[in-house]
């Protein structure tokens, strides 16, 4: 519904301004209300608003009628469209005879618009990357903290090593800024094995020990895979680029600590091993004898080491 204050114009479609109707300026608007109380309230209430002057020859003596009355002139027809809609609006427009009425109704119609709004925001909560957004008036300092990451971590486990992430599940704060951070225990010659984190560059330092590392390049135009690699002591930093699969080994005798970053709230994490043979459901053996070359029964093997029951 659409109250208006009618104002003819004459420029549109060169027509004569009898066969202009008014709702043909409100596109998809298909009525418009008139009220004679609209005009009242414009021209005689208030004294210091000016009178609207209509561009029109008053010898023609054109009065203001209702919208369906100067459709009827111009022979525009308004479609009757049966729906609820349509019912509802025509029961409107019998009600809205004066300004207040259509006061109320606006009313009604801003409350019922605050209603629903924050009733879909109910509803659909905020997900960036997976997480719901706090309301920053919410926020405590306890959403952007994290304690005790200068604590040795348990590596007694097939690989001997163990990695404490820092990022948006353990500090909600971080979410959307697109970093976090972990720290990386070795026992001796334990294997942080080959994996990749596919929404995050990392970087690490070396806090303890002696780690070589390595990332293997995406497919090349050779058709190579090239290793990037270098041992690493405590101090040295090196980067392992978004995607690509990589690895931290500590090859001294002694147990080795090193801390990342990574750009990314949430970069995510693919063991390359388990991701292949330790899927659930397992990928079929015949994949993966022939994608590895493998006789089947050592994917078996594999997939036994891997599985999910491991
Ligand atoms: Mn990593």
């Amino acid at each position: 519904m659409l109250m208006s204050t009618a104002y003819y114009q004459t420029d549109l479609y060169q027509r004569p301004l009898d066969k202009v109707p008014v709702t043909i300026f409100f596109g998809s608007v298909m009525e418009t209300i008139h009220t004679d109380s609209a005009y009242m309230g414009l021209s005689f209430k208030d004294p210091f608003i000016p009178q609207i002057k209509m561009p029109i020859d008053p010898a023609e003596g054109r009065t203001l009628t209702s919208a369906t009355a100067e459709d009827k002139t111009s022979n525009m027809s308004i479609q009757e469209e049966d729906d609820i809609l349509h019912h509802i609006l025509k029961l409107l427009h019998n009600h809205v005879e004066t300004m207040d009425d259509a006061d109320t109704l606006v009313n009604y119609g801003l409350v019922i618009m605050v209603v629903m709004v924050a009733v879909s925001t109910w509803l659909y909560q905020v997900l960036v990357n997976g997480v719901v957004c706090k309301d920053p008036m919410l926020a405590q300092a306890s959403d952007f903290f994290f304690p005790g990451l200068d604590m040795p971590r348990n590596t007694n486990n097939r690989v001997g090593s163990n990695v404490t992430a820092v990022n948006v599940v353990q500090i909600p704060g971080l979410n959307t800024l697109g970093i976090s951070m972990a720290r990386i225990d070795f026992a001796p010659y334990g294997l942080n094995p080959p994996h990749t984190h596919p929404r995050g560059t990392e970087m690490i330092v070396v806090q303890e020990g002696t780690l070589l590392v390595g990332f293997v390049t995406s497919n090349l135009a050779n058709g190579e895979n090239r290793l990037i690699s270098k041992v690493l002591n405590k101090g040295d930093v090196f980067v392992f680029p978004i995607g690509l699969i990589h690895f931290q080994f500590n090859v001294g005798q002694t147990n080795a600590v090193a801390i990342a970053a990574l750009a990314s709230q949430n970069p995510g994490v693919i063991t390359i091993a388990n991701a292949v043979f330790g899927s659930n459901l397992p990928i079929s053996d015949d994949v993966l004898a022939k994608a590895f070359q493998l006789d089947k029964k050592v994917v078996d093997f594999l997939q036994a080491q891997f599985g999910p029951k491991n």
